[in-house]
């Protein structure tokens, strides 16, 4: 729809210009820092920071339901910048011009409901939201879009030239910052740090893909992480990685996709989704803050996080009831399915503590959870989800899991709604699946199949046959009559089929 076709009191709104005043705040020693340079950590002690927009009251001019509206309009115009993140652009990157914003198709994800047999099985109502459906197929593209976006709009300024992005990776990371930094290139090149073996098939073949320099190091995620964060510290790079508040802003869009979604009602739901670096977790908190800030919703929503117990620091550090004993200590990572969220040491631990303090406060109650599953119970409920219609990697299996648990441990009630993040695609962690179906899981994993849930391909080929097709040599004529008729016989006895 064009904008002269909208209601006359909601034109002015629609196409967002840039405004407010964004800057990086340090979350221990609050000293703020400008915007013109890429920032990662505080140049005056060292920690991690966020970003804030200093004139945020400005936006509260504007009414909650007249957000709402404003929003909602926004969908039905045709204009791409819009049709992303920066849907929400005052929320998530105010200073950029759209003409900045780079719109690969991210944002936006179908949140599809479980079907009855599902939910009855986990006792509870429960949506998948699917960011395995972004660009690169998990939803770190909406970071991405944000990260890239700015990199773009510093480009346009004349502020930085010739960037060179890097990330460290679980392996999403990589395939997105390669991706969005090709869609830049040669103004931007990327280099990408991946645990050797440690990232699937698939998300090797990612940033390859793209064009990316793709570096195998030895060890796990946290190592990768002390390579990228030395060369941010030492060498002219830009780093885009989760500590880049960047980041944060766009993934804050997960939670006003969900708010809108939801026809803003976060009444009675419960937002689940797995924790590796705590970026998402962080970004989900700060979003359902600032649209509570602004009246779009009038209910926080509750939030439990989900780890696995092969990487569970964050889930320990809560275990302590009275914050003033808490203690965050790092842990040794065992080899998990969720592999993505295989992290020890998350970067973003400070903002997630910071982070939940404020929401429940806000909340007036405690409403951010962390859960903790098993790796058996994260494959066994993603192969069921999938078993369902849903098309789940095996963070998506993480959150059911930590949804059945947490309903269980009184952490989410059962008249709840629950909220899902399948945070990829299902093929990109196909080799777990296959791992399962065949039951070679190296014993670390601590995983044994179930029967009911292992599938396996049958050959059919009839041993009476003795001309069968080949690529390049079909049969023709009684051959492949006969071919078929046999086959098709096979088929039919194997499914126990009813002649008509
Ligand atoms: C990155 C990632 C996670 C973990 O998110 P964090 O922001 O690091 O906590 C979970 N699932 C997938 C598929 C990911 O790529
Ligand atoms: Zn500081």
């Amino acid at each position: 729809m064009r904008v002269d076709q909208f209601p006359k009191d909601i034109q002015p709104y629609l196409i967002p210009g840039p405004g407010g005043d964004l800057i990086y705040r340090c979350l221990n020693c609050q000293k703020e820092f400008g915007i013109r340079h890429l920032l990662y950590t505080c140049p005056a002690c060292g920690h991690v920071l966020l970003l804030y927009d200093t004139d945020f009251e400005r936006l509260k001019k504007i009414s909650g339901p007249m957000w709402r509206r404003i929003f909602d309009y926004r969908r039905m115009l045709n204009i791409p910048a819009l049709n992303g993140i920066y849907r929400y652009h005052e929320l998530i990157g105010p200073v950029l011009p759209l003409d900045a914003a780079v719109f690969l198709g991210e944002g936006h994800t179908p949140v599809v409901e479980a079907n009855a047999r599902l939910q009855k099985k986990a006792g509870i109502r429960f949506y998948f939201k699917n960011d395995g459906q972004n660009p690169s197929a998990s939803f770190k593209d909406r970071g991405m879009a944000s990260a890239l976006s700015y990199i773009r709009y510093l480009l346009q300024q004349g502020y930085v030239s010739d960037v060179l992005a890097v990330c460290a990776s679980t392996g999403d990371t990589s395939a997105a910052a390669a991706l969005y930094a090709s869609f830049l290139h040669p103004d931007v090149k990327s280099a990408v740090l991946l645990p050797h073996k440690r990232v699937t098939p698939q998300q090797l073949s990612q940033p390859l893909g793209s064009g990316a320099m793709v570096f195998e190091v030895p060890g796990v995620f946290d190592d990768c992480m002390k390579i990228v964060e030395h060369l941010s510290e030492h060498y002219n790079v830009a780093l885009l990685n989760s500590k880049n508040a960047w980041r944060i802003l766009g993934q804050e869009s997960y939670s006003y996709e969900i708010a809108q979604g939801f026809e803003y009602d976060m009444a009675g739901k419960a937002v689940v989704a797995p924790v590796g670096n705590a970026g998402n977790i962080t970004a989900i908190m700060s979003g359902f803050l600032k649209f509570h800030d602004l009246g779009i919703i009038e209910d926080l929503p509750r939030i439990v996080g989900v780890q696995s117990e092969h990487a569970n620091p964050v889930y320990k550090y809560y275990l302590e009831p009275d914050p003033e004993k808490r203690c965050f200590e790092p842990v040794q990572v065992k080899p998990s399915v969720a592999q993505a969220a295989m992290i020890g040491n998350p970067v973003s631990m400070p903002r997630v503590i910071r982070l939940v303090a404020e929401y429940n406060r806000r909340a007036g109650q405690q409403k951010v959870f962390v859960e903790e599953v098993t790796e058996q119970q994260i494959m066994d409920w993603q192969l069921r989800a999938n078993r369902n219609g849903h098309v789940v990697c095996t963070h998506g299996g993480e959150c059911l899991a930590g949804l059945v648990a947490a309903k269980k441990s009184g952490k989410i009630a059962a008249d709840e709604t629950a909220i899902l993040d399948s945070t990829a695609h299902a093929l990109k962690f196909a080799d777990f699946q296959q791992m399962y179906f065949d039951n070679n899981f190296p014993p670390e994993y601590g995983i044994i199949p179930r029967d009911e849930l292992v599938n396996a391909p049958e050959l059919v080929c009839p041993e009476d046959l003795d001309k069968v097709p080949r690529p390049g040599r079909p049969l023709s004529g009684d051959d492949l009559a006969h071919f078929v008729q046999r086959t098709a016989e096979d088929i039919a006895m194997r499914l126990d089929l009813k002649k008509v």
